[in-house]
């Protein structure tokens, strides 16, 4: 009998610890703080900087929202960046990602004060992952872990194949599952576009990790009996549907429930982590830069 992990209620648990950790904090007179900056009018962009903001009132942490028109210019978003450095009751920020053309994301990340990046993206915390001393885990392969260690999934020894190499999901998943650490000690291979013979290595694995951006790129052909099959993807594609389109991952959901002995959904499954862990980081942030311990 497959087991598929009902992400929401991993990720209901992670919220209680970090409603814990935001009365501690509270107790001791500091309100953690979340601030989100838009540069976009993307509908999907708006919609998660909203969902972002909606979970941070529903712990008590105080959200604060930069929004900046797409025509604005990369000074007015560093300035904006900087104002968020230097103000006190912000203890994380979070750049909502792409940017307009015409701005230079990656400097923009690189304003952010390390202390306060907490995605996990700005090159000291990027170099401290990867140096096996973690200051905050990138949200979604943090996430990642805590769903695997929640359907009690050894990773240690195990064989992970990685289908995507990009910074925000591919290499820090990579970088966390070779760590000597509880939830690393994998053998891990990162697989990408110019991979050959994709599914000869993904039916090697015991745990395929599926962040390609591809709708349903992974089959049930493609994954080895009893494997784990986690699913990063989040596709649009048009149906009949009241909105015009449904949700489907990187996986082809029926197929490779048929073969594996672990496997996450989507929708519910890695996607209500990576605004569980973004909550985390705040308020690990929000202890680190107060000096208040929180249990987390
Ligand atoms: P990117 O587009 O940045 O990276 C995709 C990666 O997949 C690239 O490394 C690319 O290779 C590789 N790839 C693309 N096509 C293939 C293929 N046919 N075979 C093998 N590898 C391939 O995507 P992200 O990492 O940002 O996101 C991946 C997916 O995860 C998306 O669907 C995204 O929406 C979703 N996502 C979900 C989140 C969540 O919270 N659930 C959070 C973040 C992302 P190459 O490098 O050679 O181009």
């Amino acid at each position: 009998m497959t087991h598929v992990i009902d992400g929401n209620a991993v990720a209901d648990r992670i919220r209680d610890d970090v409603q814990n950790c935001v009365t501690a904090l509270e107790d001791e007179g500091v309100t953690p703080g979340l601030a989100t900056v838009l540069m976009s009018d993307d509908p999907a962009s708006e919609t998660y900087v909203s969902m972002k903001q909606r979970a941070c009132d529903e712990l008590g942490i105080e959200g604060i929202h930069r929004k900046l028109e797409p025509e604005a210019s990369a000074d007015d978003l560093l300035e904006t960046v900087i104002e968020l450095d230097g103000d006190p009751t912000v203890h994380g920020i979070l750049l909502q990602m792409p940017v307009p053309d015409h701005v230079d994301g990656t400097n923009a990340l690189r304003h952010v004060d390390p202390l306060k990046d907490v995605d996990g993206f700005h090159p000291e915390n990027v170099g401290r992952l990867v140096a096996g001393d973690p200051r905050y885990k990138p949200c979604t392969p943090h996430g990642i872990q805590k769903l695997l260690e929640a359907a009690d999934v050894d990773t240690d020894g195990s064989d992970v194949v990685i289908v995507g190499r990009s910074e925000i999901v591919g290499k820090p998943i990579a970088n966390l599952l070779i760590q000597k650490a509880p939830g690393g000690n994998a053998t891990v291979t990162v697989c990408h576009s110019r991979t050959n013979a994709l599914a000869e290595k993904t039916r090697q694995a015991d745990i395929v990790v599926a962040a390609a951006g591809v709708p349903e790129l992974v089959d049930g052909s493609m994954i080895g009996a009893g494997a784990v099959v986690i699913d990063v993807g989040v596709n649009r594609i048009d149906a009949e549907t009241e909105k015009g389109y449904e949700l489907v991952g990187d996986v082809e959901f029926d197929s490779a429930r048929e073969k594996a002995s672990v496997i996450t959904p989507v929708p519910g499954g890695v996607g209500p982590m990576t605004i569980a862990m973004l909550l985390y980081n705040t308020v690990a942030a929000a202890s680190i830069q107060t000096g208040v311990p929180v249990d987390l």
